[in-house]
Order: C-alpha cells, then structure tokens, then sequence
C-alpha cells in the first residue's frame, strides 16, 4: 500500500503547485477570442508558400513587439523568433507554430477565402492554407499576449518560435525547423511544445501520444538496369520489369515478417513505377520512387536495412544492376515519455479529461520532430471539426475543401499557455 501512495501524493503534489495562473490565463484567452479569429482570417485569405512567409512574419514580429517581447525575425529565411522574460528565474520554455501554406487552391465559399496564387516548381497555382498553420500562427499569437500580461509572475522565459516552411521547398535541401536548429534556436531551451489543428477531430478536443507519434518519412528511389532484349526472346536479355515486380512484392514481407506490429506500424509505398515503351521490347531500365514511414529511430534503421538486403540481392539474382537510394527527411515525431507524462494533467486542466484522446500512431509526418532530437518535446492535436461533424465525410488535410471550426482557437491558446506556467512550476 505504501508503495502506491506516495506516487499518488507526489503527483497530486506536483499538478497542485501549478495551478495558480490557469484562471488568469483562461480569463485572458476568452477576452482575446475575437482577436485571435480575426488573425486567423487576416492569415487565411493571404497565405504564403514556405520560405515566402514575408507578411505572415511581419504580422507576427509587428504584434510581439506590441507585446513588448524581444524579436528576431529571418530566421531560417522568414522564422520569427520571441523571447519573453517572465519576472522570476527559471527555465526556458519554447512553443513552436509553423507559417507556411500549401499549392492548393481553395474551394470552399468563405469571406475569408484565400485570393493568393503562386508559381511552384515551374507551375501556376492557388496558395491556401490547406494544413492549418493559419491557425497555429494565430493561436501562438495568441498564447503570447496571454502569458506577456503575466509576465511578471513567469518563472523564467518563453521562447516563441514561429517556424517557415514545415511543409518543406523543393529548392533548398534545409529548411523549416532543420534550419532553426541548425542555427541554434535551441541551446538555451529545456523543453519545446507544440500542436496541430485536426480537421477531423471535434472541436475541443485534444489527442498526444507518448513516445514515437508520428513517422519520420523517407524518400526511396530504385533504378534497375538489365540488358535490352526483344519481348519474344527475353533469354537473351536482363529483364528489369520482372526484377521491378518481384522487388515490389519483396518489400512488403518486411512489413509482415521483420517489422514487430504488435509495436508500432510501418509503411513501405511503390508509388511511381516507368519502364518500357512498347509491347515487344525489354527495356533496358526501370525507375521506381517511393516513400518509407517508420516510427522511432530503431524500426527507421531496421526497415532501410531490409530494403537495402531486398533490392540489392533480388537484384543480383537477376543479374541486374540496382542504384539504390533512401534520402532521410523528417525523423519521427517522438514526444519524450517523461515530459508526456509530467504534462499529462495538464492537458486534463485544458480540455476536461473526457476530452483528451490517447491517439494511434500516425502516419503523416512533422519536422516539429527536429526540434524533439535536441530537448524534450511534446506534440499535440487539437480539434478543429465541428462538434457533431462525421470525420469520414470531412475533408481531410491537404485538400481543397479542408476547412477549420474556429470553437477551438481558445483551447488551443489556454493549452499553450498551461504548458508554459505548468512546466516552469509557478509555487516552487
Ligand atoms: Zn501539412
Ligand atoms: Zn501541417
């Protein structure tokens, strides 16, 4: 008995001494609500594609120095970051937001709908913000105007990091939050704190998942070379498409036979295929290009070592030559058990334990992960489908139609703004 209460009784312990900012902070983001909506609809119609966020970023310097918090803005291109010294020493607390829009065009009948168009990669397109990161930008202006009006009462300092290009750019090989760290955005920080806006998650709730929670990603490229032959007599050549099938079949048995599902899951996608011009000929070449998801840097090493075995050997067999490639580009999205659990209560105080969803592992990708590599992290969803929405009829992230429930904003601010008061431990 005495071995279960005393955890007990230190949790309660440790939730209890931070709650004493949470009513100004709830206080405050329910003054601001209208602000932090209008924001959002300003950064809705004039979305701006990665490493092109100049007015996100000017919006966003202009009103953090209103707030009277220290700016340095071109960081890793356009990033902004903000430093907010609390009244009291402690430590360093960062929140991350990204900025950048996508090369979708907008569908949906808004009187904020996105007017900006772009060239991307060569092509004229619509700019929307198709992800939601309006709404992050928006949220963490938000969580700043909150926490500078405690600023006094603050045990230490609140970096604010506004990051460009999450989605990443097709014309520079670091950008986005690899960039921020590389330029040091993190040294002076102990723990970083996220979220992500979910369209298809009811507005006020929130979703976390310990440990690996979203995959890092991997692009896969395979380029086999045979020997050109006529289709009628293929003995006499290297058949490359052959080859092609049977590494594509080959792939998927280290999904069900070297990966431990009981774990976490893993994909391994073919998604290009090209060989070949006409019925009669053996080609000479056949290009595949995929993508790799894996969770954890383990199953990451496990799963490339496989695809390296498979395609080199079946390749052999065949006497094929095989250039193999597996370009690395955002690790797993790995939120730190400890900080998870120690913030754990926390995401109770925000949303009502009822609301707050112990989530799958997800399969789409985040470089809010690079920031995790260097010190504790946490990464959340937060709602944003309206309450009694069907998830499967609502569109989904990336496409025309996304659209977000503005209900969710305060949530997203009082969230914010509790890991920051909770972390520093306001009564120590
Ligand atoms: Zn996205
Ligand atoms: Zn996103």
């Amino acid at each position: 008995m005495k071995k279960l209460i005393i955890p007990l009784l230190l949790i309660s312990g440790v939730s209890f001494g931070q709650t004493k900012l949470r009513p100004a902070i709830d206080k405050k983001a329910n003054e601001i609500e209208s602000k932090v909506i209008e924001w959002r609809r300003d950064l809705h119609m004039h979305p701006e594609l990665g490493n092109q966020e100049f007015r996100t970023a000017k919006k966003i310097a202009d009103h953090l120095r209103s707030l009277g918090i220290e700016v340095t803005e071109e960081v890793a291109v356009t990033g902004v970051v903000g430093i907010l010294k609390g009244g009291k020493p402690g430590p360093t607390v960062a929140l991350r937001a990204d900025m950048d829009a996508l090369p979708v065009t907008e569908r949906n009948d808004l009187p904020f709908k996105s007017v900006n168009t772009a060239t991307y990669n060569g092509q004229e397109t619509g700019v929307m913000h198709a992800c939601g990161h309006d709404t992050h930008v928006a949220i963490l202006m938000g969580a700043a105007e909150v926490l500078s009006s405690m600023k006094d009462q603050l045990q230490g300092t609140v970096k604010f990091l506004f990051q460009p290009a999450e989605e990443g750019v097709y014309d520079a090989d670091i950008a986005g939050a690899e960039l921020m760290v590389a330029e040091g955005v993190m040294e002076d920080v102990d723990a970083v704190f996220g979220l992500h806006i979910a369209s298809q998650m009811e507005v006020g709730k929130i979703g976390y998942r310990s440990g690996p929670s979203l995959a890092a990603v991997d692009n896969l490229e395979i380029t086999l070379t045979g020997k050109q032959a006529h289709g009628a007599s293929p003995w006499s050549g290297v058949d490359p498409i052959v080859t092609s099938s049977q590494i594509i079949m080959g792939l998927q048995t280290i999904l069900s036979r070297n990966v431990n599902i009981t774990q976490n899951p893993a994909v391994v996608t073919v998604g290009a295929i090209h060989g070949g011009i006409r019925h009669n000929i053996i080609p000479e070449k056949v290009e595949m290009i995929g993508t790799i998801r894996t969770f954890g840097d383990e199953q990451q090493a496990l799963v490339h070592k496989r695809i390296t075995e498979i395609v080199t050997n079946i390749a052999e067999s065949a006497d094929a030559e095989v250039d193999l490639k597996i370009e690395k580009l955002y690790p797993s999205t790995v939120n730190d058990p400890a900080l998870t659990s120690k913030m754990e209560p926390t995401l109770t105080a925000a949303a009502g334990a009822e609301n707050v969803i112990y989530m799958t592992p997800v399969t789409g990708a985040e470089d809010f992960s690079f920031f995790q590599r260097e010190k504790p992290g946490l990464f959340i969803s937060l709602g944003g489908m309206k309450k009694g929405g069907d998830p499967t009829k609502t569109p989904s992230h990336h496409t025309p139609g996304f659209y977000i429930d503005e209900g969710g904003f305060t949530l997203g601010v009082r969230v914010m703004s509790y890991f920051v008061v909770d972390y520093m431990g306001q009564e120590k």
